[in-house]
């Protein structure tokens, strides 16, 4: 039998397109702050926002005559007619939302306009209303929706972990302080405060309340332009890195999206600056023209499809590489200003250095209750606003202090370039001190050399001309494989090499480079590294044994004369990326007169 469902049952089935879990309520309730124009949303989340999501705004509010009618099925303000429809200046206009929430769980609305004296609460349970009264209250709308899918058990079963639905939920709600700067975001989630931004209009300032503090120092922006594609954005210096990519966040043309495309141009733009498995912070802000791209238009997917993927990653890698060769993005030593405690435990935060007073990490663990820095402890929602106070206070000062450092230099200080550097000395027998007119640089010498060897080696490796020595007692090396095809890489490289007894072999030259202690450090490390299993075939599998190779070698060099010194800093100068070593370790970091200055007392 066919039957037509009663209203009821049709309005459940209905919210599930909309609301399927609270994330996408939390999206529908900010977004119609959004539209009501708020300059302040605060979204504050429990367990999840399975049991608690509440969202307050201070934007125009609903009068006391219209309340109920917000709730009802295709009841929107912000379209009259089908025709409205070719020019939407709203994120929302379906008049579904409130609907949708208000029938798979308990509704609270609190809401009043500017002409009015007093406000509205309205209660919906179900779809069903409950309560109606009059109540004093602020300019704006409150909405708060508890016990999701109360009536629809099925739909619970849906849900993750709480940790991981806050997780998604903090996701957004960073997203759309990304997107709209001039809105203050403020998120809590079981109480905790995890960020809080200052609504300044300006990116950076943005960022820097989203991410921890140090990342936040380390930022470098990324700027580049072409006819069809621009890129604006910031990513960690190399001296900042998390275990995964959920530091990246890529807008397209304004909207918040997932883009493998994104995320291998980044790396490949990190390639050799950061340690295997390593990955930056990025916030990428692409414009492309809209007849390159698809944006799936389904408002819960984020994909983002390019019409060119290759010449976009190349833009992309190419702006971000270059913003990487900026003298701001050599690692730099700042010292903390405040004491602070460190955290008892080795949880996740404590790699990530000292966290912004305003923000934490963002990720579901920041809602742990043993908060890294005492500013997640658990608080009774009546105390936020007191202990923000506080906390505002001392975040306050942090945030003018780091404001004051940021604006103490410029925004792009131009390309590194060697050839300012003094050299000054070498300490503890290892770090070059070298100075321009802002910065003292440390270089690692064992850092360096390795970046220098093994670019010579890489280069003579690639091309036809070798450089090498002949050596009047050669070397003997033993190597046990059933195969030589061993040799044929090191050759290669440079050196000569010829069987000269069992298992035994004679290594008669070696790169121009290197010295004979180098020399058989690499090559005994290389015979180390090797089996008969290994594809000598493979360009970057030889590569990867000679990097390794080459960071035991330099370590036959301890102290350095002078000129010896002069020459490195000139040889890593010469070098394609020498910022790093093979490894991913800096090869130089810096303090800046500015903060040595603070340190005096001076500024
Ligand atoms: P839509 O956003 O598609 O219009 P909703 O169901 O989300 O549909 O909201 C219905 C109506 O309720 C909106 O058109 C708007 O008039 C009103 N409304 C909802 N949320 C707010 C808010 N935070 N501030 C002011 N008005 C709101
Ligand atoms: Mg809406």
């Amino acid at each position: 039998m066919i039957r037509i469902l009663d209203k009821n049952t049709a309005d459940k089935i209905a919210a599930g397109e909309v609301v399927d879990r609270p994330v996408s309520i939390v999206k529908e309730l900010v977004e119609n702050s959004i539209d009501a124009g708020a300059s302040s949303v605060i979204v504050e989340i429990k367990n999840g926002g399975k049991t608690y999501i509440r969202v307050t705004d201070d934007g125009s509010g609903i009068d006391s005559s219209e309340v109920e009618k917000a709730f009802m099925r295709h009841a929107t303000s912000k379209i009259i007619n089908a025709d409205d429809l070719d020019h939407i200046e709203t994120l929302g206009f379906r008049g579904e939302a409130l609907a949708s929430i208000a029938a798979v769980s308990r509704v609270e609305l609190i809401t009043k306009t500017k002409e009015e004296k007093a406000g509205t609460k309205l209660e919906i349970s179900g779809g069903l209303v409950t309560g109606k009264t009059g109540i004093g209250c602020a300019d704006g709308t409150t909405v708060v929706v508890r016990d999701l899918f109360y009536n629809t058990p099925a739909r619970l079963k849906f849900m993750k972990s709480d940790a991981a639905e806050s997780g998604l939920i903090t996701d957004l709600v960073q997203h759309i302080a990304l997107c709209f700067p001039s809105l203050k975001v403020r998120m809590i989630n079981n109480g905790n405060i995890l960020f809080s931004t200052q609504g300044r209009g300006d990116r950076l300032n943005t960022i820097m309340t989203l991410t921890s503090r140090k990342t936040a120092e380390s930022l470098i922006p990324v700027s580049a332009e072409s006819e069809d594609i621009s890129v604006e954005g910031y990513v960690s210096g190399p001296g900042e890195s998390r275990a995964t990519r959920r530091g990246q966040i890529f807008f397209v043309n304004g909207r918040s999206v997932k883009s493998k495309v994104i995320e291998k141009a980044v790396s490949s733009a990190y390639k050799e600056r950061l340690f295997e498995g390593r990955h930056p912070v990025a916030y990428i802000f692409l414009s492309i023209k809209p007849s390159l791209v698809d944006v799936n238009v389904h408002p819960n997917k984020r994909e983002v499809k390019f019409h060119d993927d290759r010449s976009v990653e190349q833009f992309i890698s190419n702006a971000v590489a270059e913003a990487l060769a900026e003298k701001s993005a050599v690692p730099e030593l700042r010292p903390r200003e405040r004491a602070v405690a460190e955290p008892k435990s080795s949880n996740a935060g404590a790699s990530e250095g000292r966290k912004s007073p305003f923000s934490s990490k963002n990720t579901a663990s920041a809602s742990s209750p043993d908060g890294d820095f005492g500013f997640e402890e658990q608080v009774d929602i009546k105390n936020i606003l007191s202990t923000f106070k506080k906390e505002a206070e001392t975040a306050r000062e942090d945030v003018e202090t780091f404001r004051s450092y940021r604006e103490s230099r410029p925004e792009s200080e131009g390309p590194f370039d060697f050839r300012e550097l003094d050299y000054r000395g070498v300490i503890f027998g290892t770090y070059i001190l070298a100075t321009d007119d802002d910065y003292l640089y440390f270089l690692d010498q064992h850092a360096a050399h390795e970046r220098v060897n093994f670019e010579k080696l890489r280069n003579q490796f690639n091309s036809a001309e070798k450089h090498k020595q002949q050596i009047m007692i050669p070397l003997t090396v033993s190597a046990g494989f059933r195969e030589e095809n061993w040799i044929g890489p090191l050759s290669e490289m440079g050196f000569d090499i010829e069987e000269f007894g069992p298992d035994t072999y004679a290594v008669r030259a070696i790169p121009l480079f290197m010295d004979i202690s180098e020399a058989e450090i690499f090559v005994n490390d290389y015979l180390d590294s090797i089996s008969d299993d290994t594809d000598f075939e493979s360009r970057d599998v030889v590569l990867s044994i000679a990097s390794k190779a080459c960071r035991a070698s330099v370590k036959a060099h301890d102290t350095l004369k002078d000129e010896e010194i002069r020459g490195l800093i000139n040889d890593l100068a010469a070098c394609d990326n020498p910022y790093s070593c093979p490894h991913g370790r800096p090869t130089f970091i810096r303090i800046g007169k500015y903060d040595i200055e603070r340190r005096f007392k001076r500024k």
